[in-house]
């Protein structure tokens, strides 16, 4: 079915896109999964040509879009298997924190580097200790004078190696009741005396996602680095974690239409018994029906994406498209493996990779459990 959630503005971004992305990331793609991370060189140019942070303001040198802007961005390099580019972690998750709550000196400081590619953004909510129970963190930012004393671990933090700034959730007081009341967001760049890069971390997949450990030393950071208002980082970050599990399902979908697209190719041209595999009915009935649930995915996945833009609240629709979607994306992969044969367990054919890509997606941006959790809540399910 045509999709009809994006403009012509939206089409001709994304034929810009492409032909960018042909030029420019496809002949890397090969180099960054062996290399474990991608070049700053390549993050430069996706700003200069206006890739990174299309939503952002003008003001701060961004183009002012929406945020389909950067659904096309994660929609075409999920569809190349580029997923060393983690534009979602940088445009989508981490400039909007800036752009809704840094002060104007913040904004001024840190945007138009990061849209031009210079700045790189990550955030480390997640702790060797804890990921979920995010209220349950240990790390501490402590005030002394005009700073914060900045200590902790945190772990699976993205671009972690070549991050240069980090919203980074600390407790500003640990001993607030309830817990998440002490939580804050401060703004800690990497060159900071205390801030120290731990192992890139080695991976099932995503090889090209330079994950990381970070820690705080005595870090100390200026007051001037907080980001909205103390005690209030739990409540922005529930606010802005919507956005991060949409961008979740945008780019699973699209991951299930590539590994979708290069199976039916593969079972077209592989024979066995005298004919295509793709002409046995058991190939046919599994294409038939991954496809459909494929097309339902991204039925839903658009409309929600136009409620976003709309600006409703989308919290539970959100959550129920981040485990379905990931759900039906290792099911994809599974399926779609499996009709490869033996090539499929081989890692010279990509759909071993996606299968191995795929395992990640219910696990970050908020476990499938926990999305269930915050659906049967809204649903006003008792203990929920
Ligand atoms: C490749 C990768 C990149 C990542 N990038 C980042 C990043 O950039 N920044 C960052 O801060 N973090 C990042 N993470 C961390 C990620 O967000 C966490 O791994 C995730 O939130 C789960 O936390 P955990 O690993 O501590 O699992 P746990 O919280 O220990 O959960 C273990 C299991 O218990 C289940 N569980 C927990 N609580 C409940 C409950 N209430 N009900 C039912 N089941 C429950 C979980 O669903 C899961 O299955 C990344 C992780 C990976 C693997």
């Amino acid at each position: 079915m045509r999709r009809d959630v994006f403009t012509e503005d939206h089409e001709i971004f994304r034929a810009q896109f492409r032909r960018f992305a042909e030029r420019e990331i496809e002949p890397k793609i090969a180099r960054w999964n062996r290399d474990g991370i991608t070049d700053r060189e390549t993050w430069r140019r996706m700003g200069e040509a206006g890739f990174l942070g299309p939503a952002m303001p003008e003001a701060y040198g961004g183009a002012g879009g929406d945020f389909l802007y950067d659904a096309i961005v994660m929609e075409e390099l999920a569809w190349r298997r580029a997923h060393g580019l983690m534009t979602a972690v940088h445009s989508s998750i981490c400039m909007p924190y800036i752009a809704t709550w840094g002060t104007e000196e913040q904004k001024r400081k840190y945007l138009p580097p990061a849209i031009a590619g210079e700045l790189l953004l990550g955030i480390c909510m997640t702790e060797p200790g804890t990921g979920s129970d995010l209220a349950n963190i240990q790390t501490r930012a402590i005030r002394d004078g005009d700073h914060y004393v900045l200590n902790g671990s945190k772990t699976f933090i993205s671009i972690g190696q070549l991050g240069d700034l980090f919203i980074v959730v600390a407790k500003t007081n640990p001993d607030a009741t309830p817990a998440h009341a002490g939580i804050s967001l401060l703004l800690v760049e990497a060159t900071r005396p205390g801030f120290v890069r731990g192992r890139k971390l080695e991976k099932l997949g995503l090889p090209a996602q330079d994950t990381s450990e970070i820690f705080f030393q005595d870090c100390r950071v200026p007051v001037a680095n907080l980001l909205g208002k103390e005690g209030q980082g739990f409540k922005m970050l529930m606010e802005k974690l919507q956005q991060e599990r949409i961008c979740i399902a945008v780019s699973s979908i699209a991951s299930c239409r590539r590994a979708l697209h290069d199976t039916i190719e593969y079972t077209k041209q592989r024979h066995a018994f005298g004919k295509p595999i793709a002409a046995f009915q058991n190939t046919q009935f599994t294409l038939a029906e991954l496809a459909t649930e494929v097309e339902i995915g991204q039925a839903f996945v658009d409309r929600l994406l136009a409620a976003h833009v709309r600006g409703d609240d989308v919290v539970m629709e959100a959550s129920m498209a981040k485990w379905w979607t990931t759900d039906l994306q290792k099911k994809v992969t599974r399926e779609c493996l499996q009709l490869h044969g033996g090539y499929g367990f081989m890692l010279e054919y990509p759909i071993a990779m996606d299968y191995a890509d795929a395992a990640v997606q219910s696990i970050y941006a908020g476990s499938n459990e926990i999305m269930k959790v915050i659906i049967a809540r809204r649903m006003g399910l008792p203990g929920a």
